[in-house]
């Protein structure tokens, strides 16, 4: 039976940064489980045509493996797979991957105060501590439409891009037209025969003025690191000063930003009725507000529509819209976001007195800071509940939440304890967080993949510095100490 002291699940941007802040802290007895052949997740995953990172790359890198190398402000994913590989590579990550092991279920046992971790149907694993680094966004959502199955064309999803239909000539249908869709339409478009996009809602879309870094700037960047440093507080600054001020409500921040998105709409489209369709009629940030240059220019092109009507149900020849309208197709593609609650939903996970994970989440996820849910001991949560943004890079949390994991297993470790997040201090912080919530954009709207029903479970309140403040310092107070924990030296 194989033992650690951690297995981390997924190899994507959370595994990759626990495992390098794991082993700076001098902890190598660890394995990340990896269900894919390759490891970075959410960059490995979408490789549609002209799949980028809408947060710029100086902010979107670790904070302790800054690269001058980026080709363009906003890299494409091909650079942001290759960064992570190199990362990796760099700080001895790689060789504690296992690839092909899709982790099916954990569950703690309570005399030892370890985690049984089945993988593949096979031996169970053993640690003392797991660590949750799968994401928000990784199980493709494709929403339940009458005649799904009768419709003859290829269908597919943006995360699950099809290289092997050629859309060369072809009718497309793009249902969906948000942060996935804006990227790889003005990719497609030209070669299609007739593009017709399904916009359920518009968005808010920034201007996004990319170009190739010149060779100078990347060698002042490498040279003179306080530059590259000063760049990338700049982008933050950006982020948390303005789009930040707009999601809470602020009102001269709010005018700003709307004010840059409807010049970037008016730039591109001309026909009054088009911009109006383009409008959203939702406040500023209420879902994520999109960077794009080249989406709106598409929409002029003689063989790209819009289609505001709702999708009624798919044909054997395409598609049925709600005012009766038949539309024909070739092929049908998803872009229509990722199933994100409930979290965790592919993995089984069974804690204390065997309660499930999703018994104890029915009501939407929480968890103390994030990072901890009361009833799970040692089982630790990248880029969990109320971590995701809508204002800069996820990775600044990654990092605050790695840092935080390594105290916690060092406390749990030094005191030969297992760590379980006190009920009232989670709920505490659940309340505080959802009150918080409440008065943001993101509450503003009936739906959105960041909402289930009333409650909020995957945004962070507030902003990447107040949450890396309250990360800063392990609380050990703030939990209840669970022994014994019999995973010695001399059983593994
Ligand atoms: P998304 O933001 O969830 O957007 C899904 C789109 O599909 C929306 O336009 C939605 O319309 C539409 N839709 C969903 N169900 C539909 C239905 N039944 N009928 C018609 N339309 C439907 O998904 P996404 O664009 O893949 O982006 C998801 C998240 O991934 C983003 O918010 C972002 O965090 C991340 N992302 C990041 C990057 C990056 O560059 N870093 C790139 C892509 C994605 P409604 O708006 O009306 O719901």
């Amino acid at each position: 039976m194989r033992r650690y002291q951690a297995v981390i699940i997924g190899a994507g941007f959370g595994g990759i940064c626990m495992a390098v802040k794991l082993k700076a802290a001098g902890i190598n007895d660890f394995i990340i489980l990896e269900q894919a052949s390759g490891l970075g997740g959410t960059w490995r995953d979408n490789i549609y045509p002209g799949a980028e990172c809408d947060i710029p790359s100086s902010l979107y890198s670790f904070s302790f493996a800054l690269n001058s190398h980026w080709k363009f402000k906003w890299s494409e994913q091909s650079q942001i797979l290759q960064y992570q590989k190199d990362t990796a590579e760099k700080y001895g990550v790689t060789h504690h991957i296992r690839y092909n092991q899709r982790v099916e279920s954990l569950s703690f046992d309570e005399k030892s105060a370890h985690w049984n971790i089945q993988v593949n149907g096979a031996q169970p694993i053993i640690a003392q501590h797991s660590i949750s680094a799968v994401g928000q966004l990784h199980v493709p959502a494709i929403p339940t439409l009458a005649g799904q199955q009768a419709f003859g064309g290829d269908t597919f999803h943006s995360a699950r891009w099809r290289q092997d239909v050629d859309l060369t000539n072809k009718r497309v249908a793009v249902i969906g037209n948000a942060a996935s869709a804006v990227q790889f339409i003005p990719q497609i478009a030209e070669q299609c025969a007739q593009l017709t996009i399904f916009q359920r809602s518009p968005n808010w879309m920034l201007p996004k003025v990319d170009r190739l870094y010149r060779g100078w700037e990347q060698w002042l960047s490498d040279k003179v690191p306080a530059l590259a440093k000063l760049y990338r507080f700049l982008v933050w600054a950006y982020g948390e000063w303005l789009i930040l001020p707009a999601i809470k409500g602020n009102r001269v921040a709010a005018w700003i930003v709307k004010t840059m998105c409807r010049w970037n709409l008016n730039k591109y489209i001309k026909d009054p009725e088009l911009r109006q369709q383009l409008t959203p009629d939702y406040p500023i940030g209420a879902k994520r507000i999109l960077f794009c240059d080249d989406y709106y220019p598409v929409l002029n092109l003689p063989n790209v529509s819009l289609e505001s009507n709702a999708i009624d149900q798919l044909t054997t020849s395409g598609l049925r819209t709600g005012d009766g309208r038949e539309h024909s197709f070739d092929v049908v593609i998803y872009a229509t976001g990722f199933v994100t609650n409930p979290f965790l939903s592919e993995i089984d996970v069974i804690g204390i007195g065997g309660q499930t994970l999703s018994d104890a989440w029915a009501e939407g996820a929480h968890a103390y800071l994030g990072v901890a849910t009361h009833g799970f001991p040692n089982l630790h949560f990248l880029y969990g509940p109320n971590t995701n943004l809508g204002h800069s890079s996820i990775i600044i949390m990654l990092e605050a939440q790695a840092d935080y994991i390594v105290q916690a297993i060092n406390h749990a470790s030094a005191n030969g304890v297992a760590l379980d997040i006190d009920a009232t201090v989670e709920q505490t912080f659940d309340e505080e967080v959802q009150a918080r919530l409440q008065r943001l954009a993101w509450h503003k709207i009936d739906a959105s993949w960041y909402k289930v029903g009333e409650r909020i479970p995957n945004n962070w309140a507030g902003s990447t510095w107040e949450y890396r403040r309250r990360l800063r310092r392990f609380d050990a107070d703030r939990y209840q100490r669970i022994s014994p924990v019999s995973i010695s030296a001399a059983e593994s």
